[in-house]
């Protein structure tokens, strides 16, 4: 079992440094809020005092941060954890982050002599707390294999998807076909009311035809063909829109960058931009659909 610093102890990271406490590892953790060492305490973990005390003697240390900014700042600079980190801990930021920050802190732990992998995660709150997320993980195949067994602590799916980046690419591309297939759903069962057509029938039809997708047969945007979905439960999240803005955002940043031509990723963000303004950030993304037919 191995020593892990856990820092930002969030809503993911709270419940997933649990799930590394219930395997068997030790956890020590660091977070700017109280009540989230609180929880990290009452089960069972050790509470440090900042990011660089969290990681002494710690073999792996995990970041489960904000934004890119943050990491930078957990990460980087005089107190950072990259300096504080003992030789061979393997650094794991899990948080989702723009593709530019994360290579550039892989280069700035390879010039500090550590190993770091990108490997954000999808499944939501719920995947975090049940130990089932999805984690995509860049980095060289000698770390990946060393954070497998911890990272299959806290999810059922580890998929090492090439070098450092490419977790948060993979994240970000994933998210992207997301955000405009659901949007192509709302919009046709908008249309199908508008036409008199019954959603059950549109979902019965589509859902074995080649409008299958996702977002259609496991997150219907309207009420009854998928009980499990948002939609039967007034849109509470789920997926929040306004985790799905920032992910459209992180895409359209990193296409910008690389000269990718995204214009239906550039329309969904602008349409998750208007949702999330109007707000409803807190609404599952598939909430989209009332402002889609004029009720939100
Ligand atoms: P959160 O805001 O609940 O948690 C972030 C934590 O980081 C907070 O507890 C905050 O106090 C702490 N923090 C911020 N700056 C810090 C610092 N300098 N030192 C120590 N702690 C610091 O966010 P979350 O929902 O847990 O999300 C974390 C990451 O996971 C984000 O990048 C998010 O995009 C990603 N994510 C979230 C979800 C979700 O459903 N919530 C799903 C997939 C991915």
């Amino acid at each position: 079992m191995a020593k892990i610093a856990f820092i930002g102890l969030g809503n993911m990271g709270g419940p997933m440094a649990a799930n590394l406490l219930k395997a068997g590892h030790e956890v020590v953790g660091f977070d700017l809020s109280a009540p989230a060492l609180e929880v990290l305490a009452a089960a069972g973990g050790r509470i440090a005092g900042s990011a660089a005390e969290a990681v002494a003697g710690a073999e792996v240390a995990i970041t489960m941060l904000p934004s890119g900014r943050h990491v930078r700042e957990v990460l980087g600079g005089e107190g950072g954890v990259l300096r504080a980190a003992p030789a061979g801990t393997l650094v794991i930021d899990c948080s989702t982050i723009d593709v530019e920050t994360a290579r550039a802190v892989g280069a700035e732990a390879a010039g500090a002599g550590l190993e770091l992998l990108d490997a954000p995660v999808s499944g939501g709150v719920g995947g975090a707390e049940a130990g089932t997320l999805t984690f995509m993980v860049g980095g060289s195949p000698a770390a990946f294999a060393r954070a497998e067994p911890v990272l299959r602590a806290m999810g059922r799916t580890v998929v090492h998807t090439g070098a450092v980046g490419a977790g948060q690419a993979a994240k970000i591309c994933n998210n992207m076909i997301l955000g405009i297939s659901m949007i192509g759903v709302c919009e046709a069962f908008v249309l199908a009311e508008k036409l008199g057509l019954d959603a059950g029938k549109l979902f019965e039809v589509s859902s074995t035809a080649s409008g299958q997708c996702w977002s259609l047969t496991s997150y219907c945007p309207v009420p009854g063909p998928v009980p499990a979905s948002p939609a039967n439960r007034d849109y509470r999240p789920g997926f929040a829109a306004a985790l799905m803005l920032k992910d459209l955002r992180l895409a359209q940043q990193a296409a910008a960058a690389a000269g990718a031509t995204t214009p239906l990723g550039a329309e969904a963000a602008a349409l998750y931009s208007l949702f999330v303004g109007a707000g409803h950030g807190m609404v599952d993304f598939s909430g989209i659909v009332r402002m889609l037919r004029g009720t939100a």
